[in-house]
């Protein structure tokens, strides 16, 4: 079983980038903003109190989003379909994918000590993280997506000030955690500044000859 966790700067595509490797690796994708947006799309009392916070670009305080990604790694909340009373994932229903077990983790940790919480939420499930992977990019670059995603991405925290707001905490607070995790060797950076399948490329070749 593989667990990876992904890092990248509001631009870099680390959603794209996740979902392309759930599928090459079949794991889990996990993505805390997806969960929020979840929450928040069914109005549900954790969605209210997420909403505001998120569209100020800020972080959601851990009590919101710890348990959101404690559900997903012990269940199968991540169905695609949450109103659907069938589980794709039941490994005794003919035809259909079994569930991952490993997992990719896009979106969390994003400070220090929510990396300790992961740390301690993985213990606790006899499960450990296999590999970080961090997209980096040069911040001229991202200033050059931002203004293409602020136009298309339909977000309502992806207005240009905002972004701006969000790849400033990501250097503030996010940082920090890849020197966490560059401190115990898992850690490997990509260059994140050519194309999707470029950098996808890249990714793979650091999973298949670290983990494989
Ligand atoms: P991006 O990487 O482009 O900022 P995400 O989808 O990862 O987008 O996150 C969107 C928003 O969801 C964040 O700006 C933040 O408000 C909230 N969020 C997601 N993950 C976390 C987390 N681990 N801790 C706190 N807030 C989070």
């Amino acid at each position: 079983m593989d667990n990876l966790v992904i890092f990248g700067p509001p631009g870099a595509g680390k959603g794209t980038q996740a979902g392309l490797l759930a599928e090459k690796y079949d794991l889990l994708h996990i993505s805390t903003g997806d969960l929020l947006r979840q929450e928040v799309k069914l109005q549900t009392p954790v969605g209210q109190r997420a909403k505001a916070i998120m569209d100020r670009g800020d972080l959601v305080g851990d009590d919101i989003v710890v348990p959101l990604l404690d559900r997903a790694l012990r269940t199968r909340s991540t169905h695609p379909d949450p109103d659907s009373q069938d589980d794709p994932w039941d490994v005794h229903r003919k035809g259909k994918p079994r569930r991952p077990e490993g997992c990719i983790i896009d979106g969390f940790p994003r400070t220090v000590a929510q990396a300790q919480t992961l740390e301690f939420i993985f213990g606790k499930l006899q499960r450990k993280i296999d590999l970080v992977i961090a997209i980096d990019l040069p911040r001229d670059e991202l200033v050059r997506r931002i203004h293409e995603r602020a136009a298309i991405s339909g977000r309502s925290d992806d207005t240009e000030d905002i972004i701006r707001h969000r790849i400033e905490l990501y250097d503030l607070q996010t940082q920090p955690v890849l020197d966490y995790y560059r401190v115990s060797g898992l850690l490997v950076s990509i260059d994140g500044s050519e194309q999707i399948a470029d950098t996808n490329h890249r990714i793979c070749q650091a999973i298949d000859a670290r983990i494989r």
